[in-house]
């Protein structure tokens, strides 16, 4: 059961709502969207009474049965798409973000150029990872605090955002206190303890969907990080597993549609790690932005060593430049326009 409160209805009726729910020991989990505010009753609530009473009180709008298990991450909880704000930029909305750099940050001046060089061709955040443990113990592993460091530089050098992947738990809490988005990875989708210290850090999170996950998996994935205290959950979709022998995924574009009928959410693609090859990456870039997604996530190397660390799937600065020259036209057609991040006079904190 939900209560969906009146659009614009004052804070004090929902403190109102959920405390008759509280002395009737119903527990709740409350979602403040940008148009209104819905509170969802756990657990069975079977009085009827109880249950009429909730519509009499002031700025409450109806109450009504869901049975969908995702909640707060639902169009019924929130018609219009939300908009994640990550430092100066925002995913969701009419704008399309482009979310682009290495897969692990090596070095200083490495990760400088690429953040100048990608912020020249049209990317709105930056992304590398600092805390990354390859598929096997013998590859390539991140920096640690020192990628975080060179990430803070640069920020500070080009003013994008920066993401980073966190991996375990215990790493929340100083990731979140540096970088502007968080990424939780396809194999930690259904970690329920990162999943939930992502919801207590409130910071904004790209939630990737397991390679086997349902598209319902990964909704009520979602719902744990909002359940726990944060509604900035941009989802990306990065492939799923098939019997199709020489891909390790293959990207289920109509998962983009799909989600957006479902979920109130941002969703992005990332068309490197979806499908693995350098070739596909641009052609299912275009798809993704024609089926609707808020943006992408692509791997991006400097050339020499980023091209063996971060594999066949990441592209050259040229390759990037000519896939952000084709999405243009793509954007155009769909009636939206490349995202920017905004000048950090916006209001919004990056740290
Ligand atoms: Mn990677």
């Amino acid at each position: 059961v939900i209560v969906i409160l009146r659009m614009g209805a004052p804070r004090a009726d929902a403190d109102r709502v959920l405390q008759v729910l509280k002395e009737r020991g119903v527990q709740t989990a409350v979602f403040f969207g940008e148009e209104r505010t819905v509170i969802t009753l756990l657990g069975a609530v079977a009085d009827a009474e109880l249950l009429q009473s909730l519509e009499t009180l002031p700025g409450v709008d109806r109450v009504a049965a869901m049975q969908d298990p995702y909640r707060l991450a639902s169009r019924e909880a929130q018609a219009s798409g939300s908009v994640v704000r990550v430092g100066t930029a925002e995913v969701g909305g009419s704008g399309f973000a482009v979310i682009a750099g290495p897969c692990i940050v090596r070095g200083r001046e490495d990760l400088l150029e690429l953040a100048a060089a990608v912020k020249a061709r049209g990317a709105s955040i930056l992304r590398g990872d600092a805390y990354r443990a390859g598929d096997s113990p013998f590859a390539v592993q991140g920096l640690g605090p020192r990628g975080l460091a060179v990430l803070e530089e640069a920020r500070r050098a080009t003013g994008l955002p920066i993401a980073t992947e966190v991996q375990e738990s215990g790493q929340v809490e100083t990731v979140s206190t540096i970088v502007d988005l968080v990424e939780v990875g396809p194999d930690n989708m259904k970690t329920l303890a990162l999943l939930r210290a992502v919801g207590a850090s409130g910071k904004p999170v790209i939630l990737k969907r397991g390679l086997s996950a349902t598209i319902e998996e990964w909704l009520k994935a979602a719902e744990h990080v909002m359940r726990a205290g944060n509604p900035n959950v941009i989802l990306c979709e990065r492939g799923i597993r098939t019997f199709e022998a020489d891909r390790q995924s293959v990207l289920d574009v109509s998962s983009v549609p799909v989600v957006k009928r479902l979920s109130h959410l941002p969703v992005i693609v990332d068309p490197s790690h979806g499908t693995g090859h350098g070739y596909l990456v641009q052609p299912m870039a275009l798809a993704a932005a024609a089926v609707g997604a808020d943006g992408l996530l692509v791997e991006v190397h400097s050339g020499g060593d980023g091209e063996l660390a971060d594999g066949p799937q990441s592209l050259s600065l040229a390759e990037f430049e000519r896939l952000m020259g084709a999405l243009h036209g793509i954007l155009g057609a769909v009636g939206r326009t490349l995202a920017r991040a905004c000048p950090p006079d916006g209001g919004v904190s990056t740290a």
